[in-house]
């Protein structure tokens, strides 16, 4: 097994050009400059043999429409050259002055060191955050260039440091970006009952450049078992392919699926409210379960409304999830909003997942909120790409009764198992692929149980590292209220299970507690609700 070798004195991926003649810079905006932003840490299983990389170049300063045409770039996978790579070029984002090279440097090297174990400190997370979100506006406004490394398949399993160098013209300059990547070739970690998905992605059915079929065969090819699709309602409306469920995209999801990865249809709606007739976005909700688009209008509910006609939609088994509540742009407005089943902690290009950044912080103060909720609904931890062309590698875990229930159901009792697993709070996430997850006296992740004040719970912790590194175990009470147990600096190897025990005396009245993962990966699992 090859170890990922550490990138010490990371190359950053910002490279000033000064006294450019050339291309000489606008006045006020000082130097033109360029930087690169790739996607950190991939994931493919062993045995694929092309990999497609997605990178964006953002700048400022340039006198023309920005963009340089790629004409040549080198790939070296721990040091060895990889020869048969092609890419498709793409424009570069336009900062216009929107933030400083200085800061998308800071921006970067943080999110570099966070992606290697190091998170920004909490002093520094909030101004690193604003601008990591104006970065994140940028580069949502560029498709990626696209990466095509063939003759992958040979790699053993194991952890891979691959350096991409990118070279541009500019007119008559010439400027090279370069950025590392950490690609882990290993099947996603998994335990009895445990499923990995993806539930946020966009196909041609509506924004998605991707087809159903590249999709399912991507998901397969990252170690997926589920993938839920969540084209934008008013697309599926207008095209009347979600009328029920034998009209074409279900059909079309059911006909990709198969038991290693199964595709399944859901909806993204936008809410919001009318203001002297104009419509006033306030985010996007994401539905699983549904029957069809009948009642799911886009632009057209406000957000509790959205909410319950994705919960009402199909008896027992739809159910509602906010997506991207820190969105820079998609923001979730309405924080009164009660009853919905989840919510993404980890969600499309976002730079920190820090137990104190935007949307993990989001997700804290709900569960804090809704506890008393939690036999009904609650903000069960969730992620997703929010995939139009390029991939993120988080993972939603959901657990089901056993392995053999899913590989002995037909597709759609396979949904209605991830359906019940999702309202259940049956859900722990991570960045790269780990499976973090918690019991209480044998309950699990998503339960609300009774316990005397004064008595024992056995709370049992379990880790499955998707990459090797040094990881911090926390088990927090309430909205980091304590920490009940921790376990900081562990080393870990990648696909071993680890678990430890601990014993703690219920303090009484209602709380809750999850474990938080940090260090070589990001992990979060649904609180386990105790009531007195
Ligand atoms: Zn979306």
């Amino acid at each position: 097994m090859s170890r990922r070798m550490l990138v010490s004195g990371l190359v950053l991926a910002v490279v000033a050009v000064l006294g450019f003649s050339a291309v000489p810079a606008r006045a006020g905006e000082g130097d033109p400059w360029a930087a690169v932003v790739g996607p950190g840490f991939v994931r493919y299983i062993p045995g694929v043999d092309r990999w497609e990389l997605g990178f964006k170049v953002v700048g400022d300063g340039w006198e023309q429409s920005i963009g340089g045409a790629l004409t040549g770039l080198r790939v070296l996978v721990n040091g060895s050259p990889v020869q048969t790579v092609s890419w498709v070029d793409a424009p570069w984002g336009k900062v216009d002055g929107r933030l400083s090279q200085a800061s998308v440097r800071e921006v970067r090297q943080a999110a570099l060191d966070e992606l290697h174990g190091r998170a920004p400190s909490p002093v520094d997370l909030p101004h690193l955050e604003r601008a990591a979100l104006i970065l994140e506006e940028v580069l949502a406004e560029v498709p990626p260039i696209v990466l095509t490394l063939q003759g992958m398949a040979g790699l053993a399993e194991g952890e891979y440091t691959l350096d991409v160098s990118l070279d541009f013209q500019v007119g008559a300059r010439s400027l090279t970006l370069s950025e590392p990547l950490d690609v882990v070739v290993a099947a996603i970690p998994t335990a009895p009952g445990w499923f990995a998905g993806d539930y946020h992605m966009h196909s041609t059915y509506s924004d998605g450049t991707k087809s159903l079929i590249t999709l399912t065969y991507d998901l397969g090819n990252a170690g997926y078992y589920i993938g839920y699709v969540t084209d934008h309602a008013a697309s599926l409306i207008s095209s009347g392919a979600f009328t029920s469920m034998t009209a074409a995209y279900p059909e079309a999801c059911r006909t990709c699926s198969s038991t290693s990865t199964s595709m399944f249809p859901g909806v993204e709606i936008e809410i919001g409210h009318t203001v002297l007739g104009i419509w006033n976005g306030d985010g996007h909700c994401l539905g699983y379960g549904v029957a069809s688009t009948s009642g799911l209008n886009d632009k057209y509910w406000g957000p509790q409304a959205g909410l319950d006609q994705i919960n009402a939609n199909n008896g027992t088994q739809s159910n509602s999830g906010i997506a991207h509540p820190a969105h820079p742009i998609y923001n979730w407005e309405d924080w009164t909003v009660l009853r919905y089943y989840g919510i993404e902690l980890m969600s499309g290009p976002q730079t920190y997942f820090d137990v104190y950044a935007g949307h993990p912080s989001r997700w804290r103060s709900e569960c804090a909120r809704l506890q008393a909720s939690s036999s009904s609904y609650k903000p069960s931890v969730r992620t997703g790409s929010d995939c139009h062309s390029t991939w993120q590698s988080y993972v939603t875990h959901v657990k089901l009764a056993s392995d053999s229930i899913w590989f002995a159901s037909d597709w759609a009792g396979r949904r209605a198992l991830v359906d019940a697993a999702l309202k259940a709070g049956k859900t722990t996430i991570s960045r790269k692929g780990s499976l973090p997850y918690i019991t209480a006296d044998g309950y699990e992740v998503g339960s609300t149980y009774t316990k005397a004040s004064g008595a024992a719970v056995s709370f049992t912790i379990y880790l499955k590292p998707a990459v090797t590194g040094t990881y911090n175990l926390y088990l927090y009470r309430d909205n980091l209220a304590s920490t009940v147990w921790s376990k900081t600096s562990q080393a870990l190897t990648a696909g071993t299970a680890y678990t430890w025990t601990t014993s703690y005396t219920y303090p009484g009245s209602n709380h809750y507690y999850w474990l938080y993962v940090s260090g070589a990966d990001y992990g979060y699992t649904t609180p386990i609700y105790l009531r007195q």
